[in-house]
């Protein structure tokens, strides 16, 4: 049984105001972690590639300690740093064969091949032993020369809260101090929990669906079908400008183009990052159960075709599927109904746009040359096709809403591990009709 989150984690980015000195000692004591995490990682690869914790700090906190001066907190986190890398890159490992075996890909996962490189400027700090707030907006910082205490800035809403963390429900958690690449200004990443407005979920009154797809960044619709489009036309512009200068200078290779690569990637995480948020903080409301697709199968769904023989349509359609973040959007939104007092949920994602809503007709012919319109092939209900996609999620929603109430269970992501269940909830979405 799953129960409702009554925490929601977040990080407030802290921009510091450092004095000369002090912005030395953060550097010094970043770049002495940043090779204490490059030290571990060539150990932890020469160990088999090791991705558990505490057996990677038996091998290296001695030297941690010594050669690269950490205190003993930090020599703690390095291989823990480290260890959870090397973790994340073994679950790509297996997931990679899992498409391989499918024959969603050809290629072979080579982020094993070699130790890992730490090279972003980062520190990990445990909150009041390597890091504390202090009063009057300041916070007190661990270096290796010693504490340092300074003046932060930040959004206004986070800064509210850090500054009466028991009115907000705030607990502080550990915290990464981060230099940013370009600005090369210092920041304090620092994880929180907030607690969650539970007397909100207590009384859903509205349940609706979310589409995502390549052509609008979301559709919601709501059980009483009041809907909303997305668009992001300015950011899908952006966004499709940026690939073309991406493929421009990827075929010129020299190392300014490499460079400006690279610049280019940050900005394009920003855009993302920027269109999650907007999206999100629209969709998001309280009293709200909020359904989002299971996209764990995304790639089925999105029907990406590598080949040579690619049309340049093809292309430009595979482009703009991976231009878009489903699983930032995703994310965002479900962070954010947590906070304005609603329930995020997942369900099926199987045949959301091939379903009818009036008649339940499922089939590919309900999208006649696979185009923006659903015209069903047996009642003729006509609709645009990514607007039936989220109706379709809505009714998903609700039933889920429905057995909620019903036995007081939530099931808040579909279960994957009987095919035997999810045939059972596909009947069961194969009853439901729109009115
Ligand atoms: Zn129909």
């Amino acid at each position: 049984m799953d129960k409702l989150p009554t925490t929601q984690a977040l990080t407030c980015k802290l921009k510091l105001l450092l004095t000369k000195e002090q912005a030395e000692a953060v550097h010094s004591t970043a770049l002495a972690y940043r090779n204490a995490l490059n030290h571990a990682s060539a150990v932890a690869f020469a160990n088999g590639k090791m991705s558990q914790g505490m057996k990677l700090q038996t091998l290296v906190y001695q030297d941690l300690r010594e050669k690269f001066g950490l205190p003993s907190q930090m020599a703690c986190n390095a291989p823990r740093q480290v260890a959870a890398a090397y973790k994340t890159l073994w679950e790509r490992d297996k997931s990679n064969a899992a498409h391989k075996a499918k024959g969603w890909t050809k290629r072979r996962y080579k982020g094993l091949d070699k130790a890992p490189k730490f090279t972003a400027m980062t520190v990990t700090l445990n909150h009041r032993r390597d890091w504390a707030l202090g009063k009057e907006q300041t916070v007190s910082i661990g270096t290796l020369q010693g504490r340092i205490r300074c003046r932060y800035e930040g959004w206004n809403r986070h800064l509210e809260w850090l500054e009466h963390t028991l009115d907000h429900g705030i607990t502080l958690g550990a915290a990464k101090l981060w230099q940013d690449p370009v600005s090369k200004a210092w920041y304090l990443l620092v994880s929180v929990e907030k607690a969650l407005n539970t007397k909100a979920t207590d009384n859903i009154t509205t349940v609706k669906g979310v589409d995502l797809n390549r052509r609008n960044i979301a559709v919601e619709s709501n059980t009483l079908g009041k809907c909303r489009f997305y668009h992001g036309g300015h950011q899908r512009h952006l966004a499709e400008r940026a690939a073309s200068t991406r493929s421009a200078l990827q075929a010129k290779g020299t190392r300014g183009a490499k460079a400006v690569l690279r610049k280019l990637a940050l900005r394009e995480r920003r855009l993302n990052a920027d269109t999650a948020h907007c999206v999100g903080k629209a969709i998001a409301e309280p009293h709200a159960m909020v359904g989002l697709e299971w996209l764990k199968d995304i790639r089925d769904r999105t029907e990406r075709r590598h080949s040579k023989k690619a049309s340049v349509k093809r292309r430009k359609a595979n482009r703009k599927v991976s231009s878009w973040s489903f699983a930032e959007v995703q994310a965002k939104t479900a962070y954010k109904t947590r906070l304005s007092g609603g329930v995020p949920i997942w369900v099926d994602a199987d045949y959301t746009s091939k379903t009818c809503p009036i008649c339940g007709h499922i089939g590919r012919e309900n999208r006649p040359n696979n185009g923006l319109l659903f015209v069903c092939a047996k009642c003729g209900h006509t609709l645009h096709a990514d607007l039936v996609a989220s109706r379709n999620i809505s009714m998903r929603t609700l039933l889920v809403r429905q057995v909620w109430a019903r036995t007081g269970r939530l099931s808040a992501v579909p279960e994957t591990s009987g095919n035997e269940a999810k045939a059972a909830r596909l009947q069961k979405y194969a009853e439901l009709r729109w009115s």
